[in-house]
């Protein structure tokens, strides 16, 4: 039984509802509304605040690493791998410009990848270093990475023996990030509605039928899916699945020399500094069964080997105790590093599957998803 003042004010059928408050979500609804002034843009978000991948990332702004981007040449060719490099550095420009760097806390502090010399992927980096800095300075505008072998004992790291650095990356506040775009999708008239599970939706009838874990239903003409990780619970047949990645931060560490974001192992770990600790992730591939869900969790084997690193490669000989565990995640599209953005049905706009590069591309894959929209 709801008040004439409810349904005017707070139950009004949107021109557009959005499922997924993360950064794919909120800037497609941003998008929308711009285009389209007077719709009423709704988004759904089954957290308090927005609570997916987007608040739980570690807030690198790159757009790869030198044994990523030569790996994706080699498998998918290398139109396709640049293509996705220039998506990565033009949402990079598109995010700092459309929310400011002060209000992201974006530092350019660097970007690097280490390796041991006897590693494949370095023999791999060493041989096409030249090439791939030339490939990449169409899209790029400058050489993008320099051996920086000095950096190692520089940043107090061990155990490693060659270093690649660029300093068109950097690092950003995720949390801020999050904080200002929400701010700025509703000051500019996007309705954002907290703790609102979608638990499933249908299209019939020329509209989509939402409802909600507390019993509301939903009609909407149109309806955008930015659900990323968790997109198989509302469209099973999606191709996107699960990825957990657990994280885990320090105390701070006195002295540390940490500076930057890095890349180790393919990529399967990362760490950077923040506020004088460490802030370290990856070691999916220690049990990618164990990991493909989108189940909050953190396990032993993975925290304890993220554990060793800090105290072999990143910290070594220092004293450190971990502040704080958590996980986020992550979509992988089953076709490749590429997201979805397509249309399921006639009504209904999916865009997921963003990898461990949504603060990179978030931007863009919402652009493309509001534009299909408005088709
Ligand atoms: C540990 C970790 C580290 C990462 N590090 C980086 C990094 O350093 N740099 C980088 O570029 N990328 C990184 N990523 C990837 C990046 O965070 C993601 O690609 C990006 O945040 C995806 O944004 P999204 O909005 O599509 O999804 P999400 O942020 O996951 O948003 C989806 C939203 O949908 C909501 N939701 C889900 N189901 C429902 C439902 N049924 N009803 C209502 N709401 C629902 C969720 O609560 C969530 O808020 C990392 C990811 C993880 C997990």
């Amino acid at each position: 039984m709801k008040s004439v003042w409810e349904t005017g004010a707070f139950h009004r059928t949107p021109h557009l509802a959005v499922i997924g408050g993360g950064i794919t979500g909120l800037f497609t609804a941003l998008f929308h509304k711009r285009a389209f002034p007077h719709h009423h843009v709704l988004v759904l978000e089954r957290g308090a605040f927005p609570s997916g991948a987007s608040v739980k990332n570690a807030g690198f702004a790159c757009f790869g690493s030198p044994s990523e981007l030569l790996t994706d040449m080699e498998r998918e060719g290398e139109e396709r791998a640049l293509q996705r490099v220039e998506e990565r550095w033009l949402g990079l420009q598109e995010l700092r410009s459309e929310l400011g760097d002060d209000r992201i806390g974006f530092e350019p502090t660097g970007g690097h990848e280490v390796f041991h010399a006897s590693d494949p992927l370095y023999t791999l980096v060493a041989e096409r270093f030249d090439a791939l800095n030339a490939d990449l300075l169409p899209i790029l505008g400058s050489k993008a990475f320099h051996w920086d072998d000095q950096g190692i004992a520089t940043k107090g790291l061990s155990g490693v023996d060659r270093m690649v650095r660029t300093g068109l990356e950097g690092a950003l506040d995720s949390g801020s990030l999050m904080a200002e775009l929400l701010r700025k999708a509703i000051s500019e008239g996007v309705s954002f509605r907290s703790s609102a599970d979608v638990v499933s939706m249908e299209e019939a009838e020329g509209r989509v039928d939402l409802r909600l874990a507390d019993g509301t239903r939903i009609l909407a003409p149109r309806v955008v899916v930015a659900t990323n990780g968790y997109s198989h619970r509302l469209v099973p047949d999606s191709g996107i699945r699960p990825a957990r990645g657990q994280v885990l931060l320090t105390h701070p560490v006195p002295g540390l020399k940490l500076r930057g974001t890095f890349h180790y192992e393919e990529g399967y770990y990362y760490f950077r500094d923040l506020g004088g600790a460490v802030l370290l992730g990856g070691g999916r591939n220690l049990d990618p069964e164990g990991e493909t869900t989108d189940k909050d969790g953190t396990s032993l084997v993975i925290q304890q080997r993220l554990e060793r690193l800090l105290r072999e490669v990143i910290i070594p000989d220092q004293a450190f105790s971990v502040a704080q565990r958590w996980s986020g995640v992550m979509g992988f599209h089953s076709t490749g590093k590429d997201p979805l953005i397509e249309r399921h049905g006639e009504r209904i706009v999916i865009a997921a599957g963003l990898s461990g590069m949504g603060v990179a591309i978030g931007i863009r894959v919402a652009r493309k998803a509001a534009a299909l929209v408005a088709e």
